[in-house]
């Protein structure tokens, strides 16, 4: 409580006390009937008891107010009690009333001490109750700044477990993927496998779309795509503006929002290649130190991804790029192991496997197939007049030849130094004899220039095809073999049926 309301309090109640005792004396000048004094000296001690009430309660206003109302209360009944007037002397002269043997004398002492025991305890109580009430809320700021934090702490643990529980996951469904990926050595299964796993692993994916680098173009070509309901139509076949920002900038890439990305101006992407996506991030698939791919997750929605959700692409990424690099050397060393060095051809053992295999499979399915067995004429005489290595040049080109004659399902073989052969599977004999003659045709009339000489050279061919002439391997060898022998007696440069 402050010092001034205090003096300004008591002020107003000694003030009240004079007015009360001035009043009281002037009414009661003689000690007529003493249970009157006593009742208004007990009126007077409640009603400084209210004041001060009044005064805790409602402050300055409330005191002022109370004193008024009792100061009139006091002269009303004054009025109404009394018959007989004294002298305000006479009552503030303790002394002389005393003297007199006036019974208000003691009343008026004791209403002054009880007025300031009371107002003693009243300010003591009040204090202490404030200091109190004080320290009360204190303790309630402190404790409610602890609560506080303690709530902030135990949501961001809250957080951090609700983080770590799906880092978990996120890297239990890696570890599935590193071991799917690392148990197969085919680029298509390697290609299926990432695409699939890929909306598993990264929240809000919408489509997720891999494009693969085609070396001898030199572009991007899609390779495979998945949405929500599988397949999804990726009509840029080789990718947008935001594949190639990756594929040149060799970094992964984070899109909040298509429309407002100064970077990427969607005016460039043709109208009929655009999809619905707002958001996108994409990652590079890089393999010694070029980019193989690209690994791309989009969403309809802005702001779909973090950093985090980019960081995982990228981990996916590089896992993809290693499993597509094994699988592209293991194809690599499969299709070495079962090639001729010289001229790009199946070797004789993959050539005689597929033979016996499609065999049987052309027997079983009653389909024709058919084989022709080139010898090219005379070649001792053509290395010993132009080289060796001119002679490797001529097998070479015939065997480039032979390839480009081939239709989807046809294979060429080098099945020896100067001998080749082509499994037609599906084709008779007269298709197989047309062929051949073909390229015989072909071979003959193909100039092979060494050191500015025009030199040319032909071949004589056997024809023998299933059913007809067998239904084993080593049958059909045998009978395209006597086909070719009988060309050569015959002249060469023909091509003979078994
Ligand atoms: P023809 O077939 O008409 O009866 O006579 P030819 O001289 O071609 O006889 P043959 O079919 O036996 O030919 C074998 C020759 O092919 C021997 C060798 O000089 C040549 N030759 C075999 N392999 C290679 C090779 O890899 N490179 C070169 N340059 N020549 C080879
Ligand atoms: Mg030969
Ligand atoms: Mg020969």
């Amino acid at each position: 409580m402050k010092k001034e309301k205090l003096v300004s309090g008591i002020l107003a109640i000694a003030g009240f006390l004079l007015i009360s005792s001035l009043i009281i004396s002037a009414c009661h000048r003689y000690p007529v009937q003493y249970w009157v004094y006593g009742l208004i000296s007990s009126l007077i001690i409640l009603l400084n008891v209210l004041i001060l009430l009044a005064w805790v309660a409602f402050g300055e206003w409330g005191l002022w107010i109370f004193v008024a109302l009792s100061s009139i209360l006091t002269l009303f009944v004054s009025l109404v009690t009394n018959t007989n007037i004294t002298t305000s002397v006479e009552v503030i002269s303790a002394s002389r009333i005393a003297a007199a043997g006036n019974i208000h004398t003691p009343n008026m002492n004791m209403q002054i001490l009880i007025f300031f025991v009371v107002g003693l305890f009243v300010s003591i109580f009040k204090n202490s109750m404030v200091s109190y009430a004080l320290s009360i809320d204190r303790q309630i700021d402190t404790l409610e700044e602890e609560k506080n934090a303690l709530e902030a702490e135990h949501s961001s643990m809250k957080g951090t477990n609700e983080a770590l529980k799906e880092k978990v996951v996120r890297y239990a469904i890696l570890k599935d993927l590193t071991g799917k990926l690392s148990s197969t050595l085919s680029l298509d299964s390697v290609v299926n496998i990432v695409i699939d796993n890929v909306s598993d692993l990264v929240e809000k994916a919408d489509a997720s779309i891999l494009f693969l680098v085609d070396e001898d173009a030199h572009e991007l070509a899609l390779k495979a795509a998945r949405g929500n309901e599988g397949a999804v139509s990726v009509k840029s076949k080789k990718g947008d503006i935001f594949d190639i920002w990756v594929l040149k900038q060799r970094q992964p890439l984070m899109v909040s929002d298509a429309d407002k990305d100064f970077r990427f101006n969607l005016d460039l992407i043709p109208v009929e290649f655009r999809r619905d996506f707002k958001s996108l991030i994409a990652a590079p698939l890089i393999s010694e130190k070029k980019v193989i791919g690209i690994l791309r997750v989009e969403s309809s929605e802005a702001e779909a991804y973090i950093s985090d959700d980019l960081r995982l692409l990228t981990i996916i990424s590089d896992l993809a790029a290693i499993a597509l690099e094994n699988a592209k050397l293991y194809h690599r060393i499969e299709e070495l192991a079962i090639s001729d060095g010289l001229t790009g051809l199946y070797c004789q053992r993959y050539f005689k496997d597929r033979l016996a295999e499609d065999i049987v499979k052309a027997v079983r399915i009653k389909q024709p197939l058919s084989l022709l067995m080139f010898d090219i004429d005379g070649f001792k005489g053509y290395n010993d007049k132009y080289g060796h290595i001119a002679g490797d040049i001529v097998l070479k080109s015939i065997g480039g030849l032979l390839k480009g004659s081939l239709e989807i399902g046809d294979i060429a073989a080098r099945y020896g130094g100067e001998e080749f052969v082509i499994l037609l599977f599906g084709k008779d004999k007269a298709v197989a004899q047309k062929l051949g003659e073909e390229i015989r045709k072909k071979i003959e009339t193909e100039k092979f220039i060494l050191r500015q000489v025009e030199t040319h050279v032909t071949v004589s061919i056997g024809c023998a095809a299933v059913p007809e002439d067998a239904v084993s391997r080593d049958e059909i060898i045998r009978s395209a073999d006597a086909a070719l022998y009988e060309a050569k007696k015959s002249g060469g440069n023909k091509i003979c049926l078994a």
